[in-house]
């Protein structure tokens, strides 16, 4: 099936005629579509497209989009299940997860429509008699959307809804890993009632497509999730035309565990955070940091649990860990093997690809654990993405937060004990956006705020109400209703 772009209120194919094809992950003998290749004309196109939208739809009532919002979410739910099996055949984690994926999508539709009634400003006092001073929330106008694979519904979600909601146009251009997903949440917004020419789709590459969007002069915000290295290519380009620009980048997450912990919470912690979506999350647990009491025990029991994980198509409700999304992010998790390998971790389980059966014909890996890492080894410090878990020794708390802050990134972290003394120290002393205590390093809701420090990011939050501060503008409006010239910080006295 050949799908199309979305501008101006139409499926159009891309100007160049050309498309890309969009295989399976667990079976790359099946493709999912063909997709527009587009370029900077097609960007223009839905850029001119969403200038001519963005009057009539800024000037609709916040509660009036939240209503169409609200829709969304009624449809998500309806197509929940059809959405779910796209995802798992698009990118490849199991359906129990694009459940949640969709899920997701879901909750953050029905919080706009609540948060539409919640655009407040403020009313502050004057240093003037006869003075009123207040703010307003505005949109911006036209926001570029640009998204990674990993959560094909939830992360388009998560800037789609915000962006319309604050009542800007937008310029959407998802990953090319996937497509599919992102084609439909589109179709069913449109279904919900948003007008022609305020979500505009186009497909195709980054270098491309997704270029011509920092650089258009138009558009006024780029919200953009990925790695770090495009996220700060991002911020180059887009800082020419001194666009604002959110950035949600990668993570190195770690989880803690000191030795009065409930053990087997922790391992049930560390085996969901780490091969989760085949450890493609940006919160992923990578590193384990374990106090050394406990190290041996834990490492055992983790060893044994992690052999049990099934493999497989994601389609089959039984499986418990999909395939990797595509041939580069396999060779990528190899060559770090090597890596960790040569740099004297020890490989305790998995380490190779996983090409039983059917599986023979996707992109599958084992669950993968390295012991014996220290916190100098690249694979303790680089994002790999894969389901690979480094292992580290530590002597107490404070070696623990030492080892956890000791990476460029600064997303995600999680500790697991029974102290809240020791628990209430960590959470002031670690270096991340989002803590979990005695939860792993996953599970963000939809509602409270998104994002994380240092090469993570730059200082922005998708999620909750903060999200907003992305997608709007201040207004600052001052009524002088003393029928003269009232000159601040001059006439302030008396
Ligand atoms: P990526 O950076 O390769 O691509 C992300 C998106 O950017 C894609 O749509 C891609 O086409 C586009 N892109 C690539 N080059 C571009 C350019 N020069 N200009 C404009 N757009 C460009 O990342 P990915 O492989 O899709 O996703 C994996 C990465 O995303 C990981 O590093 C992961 O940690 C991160 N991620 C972060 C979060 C978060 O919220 N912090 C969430 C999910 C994923």
């Amino acid at each position: 099936m050949v799908y199309k772009n979305y501008i101006s209120g139409r499926w159009v194919s891309g100007l160049s005629e050309e498309t890309f094809v969009k295989k399976n992950p667990a079976q790359i003998d099946e493709r999912i579509g063909e997709f527009p290749k587009s370029g900077p004309r097609d960007v223009n196109l839905a850029c001119q497209a969403a200038k001519e939208a963005l009057p009539k739809w800024k000037a609709l009532p916040f509660p009036t989009r939240g209503d169409i919002m609200k829709r969304f979410g009624d449809l998500l739910t309806a197509h929940k299940e059809e959405l779910a099996a796209i995802e798992t055949r698009e990118m490849g984690k199991v359906l129990k997860e694009t459940r949640g994926d969709v899920q997701e999508g879901i909750d953050t539709a029905y919080y706009a429509f609540g948060e539409a009634r919640r655009f407040f400003g403020h009313t502050v006092p004057s240093e003037l008699q006869n003075k009123l001073c207040l703010t307003f929330r505005r949109p911006i106008g036209i926001a570029g959307l640009i998204s990674p694979w990993n959560f094909p519904v939830a992360i388009p979600c998560w800037k789609l809804v915000p962006a319309l909601l604050s009542g800007n146009t937008v310029v959407f251009k998802p990953s090319r890993e996937a497509p599919l997903s992102a084609t439909k949440v589109v179709e069913l917004l449109l279904e919900a009632g948003v007008p022609e020419g305020v979500v505009n789709l186009v497909h195709g590459s980054g270098s491309i497509v997704g270029e011509a969007i920092l650089s258009h002069p138009d558009i006024g915000v780029v919200s953009f999730t990925g790695s770090v290295e495009t996220g700060r290519r991002i911020a180059e380009v887009c800082g020419k035309t001194l666009k604002r620009v959110s950035l949600e980048l990668g993570g190195k997450n770690g989880q803690i565990v000191l030795a009065d912990a409930n053990l087997e919470l922790a391992v049930e912690g560390v085996l969901w955070g780490a091969f989760g979506t085949t450890g493609q999350r940006c919160t992923a647990t990578s590193r384990l940091i374990v106090e050394e009491s406990i190290y041996d025990r834990l490492l055992s029991t983790l060893e044994e649990r992690v052999k049990n994980i099934k493999i497989g198509n994601g389609l089959n409700e039984e499986i418990q860990m999909g395939p990797l999304v595509s041939e580069k992010q396999l060779a990528k998790v190899k060559e770090y093997i090597k890596i960790g390998k040569n740099e004297g971790a020890t490989l305790v389980c998995g380490g190779e690809q996983y090409t039983e059966g059917e599986c023979a014909k996707g992109y599958f890996f084992k669950p993968t654990i390295f012991s014996d890492v220290t916190p100098d080894m690249r694979i303790a410090k680089e994002e790999i993405f894969g389901p690979v878990l480094s292992v580290i020794r530590v002597k107490n708390l404070d070696e623990a937060i030492k080892v956890i802050n000791g990476v460029s990134y600064g997303l995600s972290s999680s500790i697991y004990t029974q102290d809240i003394n020791k628990a209430l120290k960590a959470r002031e002393r670690i270096e991340a956006g989002i803590t979990y205590i005695n939860g792993p390093t996953i599970g963000a809701e939809c509602h409270l705020p998104f994002g994380g420090l240092k090469d993570t990011g730059n200082g922005h939050r998708e999620g909750g109400w903060t999200v907003y501060e992305i997608f709007t503008e201040i207004q600052t409006v001052y009524i002088d209703y003393s029928g003269k010239l009232q000159k601040a910080q001059i006439d302030t006295e008396g």
